[in-house]
């Protein structure tokens, strides 16, 4: 096989695709531990509780390419860098010429949740689990969300308005709290606790009761909490236990160039297993659904050129609804940035950005988005941004927001002349 990739999530598919697009001479082998690839993983919180059919999860089935071969079921055991080659679970061996790694991540579970024999507790992360979720619904109503970052917090609003019981226990002070600021992340909850989701923040699950072998209810913050269902969305960590010893793990973690290419120069890394460091050694972890697509992108059409190109954007910007509250996140809260915001409660509309030397390092924008591109386009590129304009820059609509996208795709318009095709990823 030419090459052989590990995961067939948004990242390992989409280097499938790209590296057939662009080196159509190359046979390559996708292999994937769940019984299924192409299916957005954002949408299993819809699909639990049955708002949405299994059939509308997938955007890609295998086709007729004699090429592509897709391996479902298939979990890769362990890589031996020196004979090029991958070992199966079945004890099969699969020699490369190229590897790309896209192994993602494995949801984290804390320890007093682990108790196997127990049933009624669910990761949320894989279709397979959330098929089962599903089915367990149908008799079950009073759900206790672990987790109030996106997930848990998209899992918690479907439920809702699906007509079950949810309270959502998080172990911040707020509400997504890796992207949000305390005031953006107070709106969010206010929304959410109109819908009926009831909040235990700065808490944690300390012990559960069971009873005939499932679970019954959860003391959080000293509180005991029926639960008939507890879901699991605390995040993840990546999935390289199966590289330990191969020599491409750092401190435990599986570094990558911004070209996506590991200490190998035939092996390239993408989605959330990896660990990006620039050449100033500084470290970005975009774990969002948007960076694996584009990074996956990017390894399907690095992993045979002689010069990789870097990826373009370390940021994507991440909109959603929240049943009824848009939201865009630019960019994380970051140590050193002055923040600066826009914010009309009574409208629930708060608009927040990072600045930090002059220029936009993250932000988000909650009830309001308007102008969300042309801020993420002024980030990306780092335009230095006046203080006399941060108050215009936040409100919606605002006129330096124009001027942006005037600017912005007119720079736009100049690089496509300039860049040759294969660059605009
Ligand atoms: C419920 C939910 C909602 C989400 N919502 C959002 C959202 O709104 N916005 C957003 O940006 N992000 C969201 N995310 C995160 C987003 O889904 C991930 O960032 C993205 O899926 C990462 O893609 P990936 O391809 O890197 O990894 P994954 O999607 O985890 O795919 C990796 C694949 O590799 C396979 N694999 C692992 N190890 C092996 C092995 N040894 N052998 C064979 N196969 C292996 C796994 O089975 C897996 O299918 C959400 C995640 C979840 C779970």
């Amino acid at each position: 096989m030419d090459c052989l990739i590990v995961g067939g999530g948004a990242a390992g598919l989409n280097a499938a695709l790209t590296c057939r697009q662009r080196r159509p001479e190359k046979s390559v082998a996708l292999i994937e531990a769940e019984q299924e690839v192409g299916y957005y993983r954002t949408l299993l919180p819809q699909f639990m509780v049955g708002r949405l059919e299994e059939e509308r999860l997938f955007f890609w089935r295998p086709g007729d390419d004699p090429l592509l071969s897709v391996r479902p079921g298939m979990h890769v055991e362990c890589l031996d860098r020196a004979n090029q080659s991958l070992r199966l679970g079945n004890g099969e061996k699969l020699q490369y010429d190229r590897l790309i790694l896209a192994p993602g991540g494995r949801p984290l579970m804390p320890p007093v949740c682990t108790d196997a024999s127990c049933r009624g507790i669910f990761p949320v992360r894989s279709l397979t689990v959330a098929r089962e979720v599903r089915e367990w619904l149908a008799g079950h109503g009073e759900i206790v969300v672990l987790g109030g970052g996106l997930v848990g917090v998209k899992t918690a609003i479907f439920l809702r308005i699906s007509g079950f019981a949810v309270s959502l226990v998080e172990k911040e002070d707020r509400l997504l709290p890796l992207v949000l600021s305390p005031a953006a992340a107070g709106l969010v909850k206010d929304h959410l606790s109109r819908m009926g989701i009831n909040f235990h923040l700065s808490c944690v699950v300390e012990e559960i009761r069971t009873g005939g072998g499932a679970i019954k209810s959860v003391r959080a913050g000293g509180q005991w909490l029926p639960c008939d269902t507890l879901l699991v969305g605390i995040g993840s960590a990546p999935t390289a236990g199966f590289l330990e010893g191969t020599g491409l793990l750092e401190n435990g973690e599986l570094a990558v160039s911004p070209a996506l290419q590991t200490r190998d120069e035939k092996i390239y890394a993408a989605g959330d297993a990896v660990a990006i460091f620039n050449s100033a050694g500084e470290k970005f972890i975009p774990w969002t659904w948007p960076q694996a697509v584009s990074q996956g992108k990017l390894a399907g059409a690095n992993v045979y050129k002689p010069m990789p190109l870097p990826l373009a954007l370390l940021t994507r910007p991440n909109s959603m609804n929240l049943h009824g509250l848009s939201m865009v996140i630019l960019g994380a809260p970051t140590p050193g940035a002055e923040a600066v915001c826009y914010s009309s409660p009574a409208l629930s509309v708060h608009r927040e950005l990072f600045i930090k030397d002059g220029r936009i390092v993250g932000g988000a924008l909650v009830g309001d988005i308007s102008g969300a591109g042309p801020l993420h386009a002024a980030m990306s590129v780092g335009m230095k941004i006046e203080k006399a304009t941060y108050d215009d820059l936040l409100q919606p609509h605002g006129r330096v927001i124009s001027r942006f996208v005037g600017d912005f795709y007119g720079q736009r318009r100049q690089a496509r002349l300039l860049l040759p095709q294969e660059s605009t990823i």
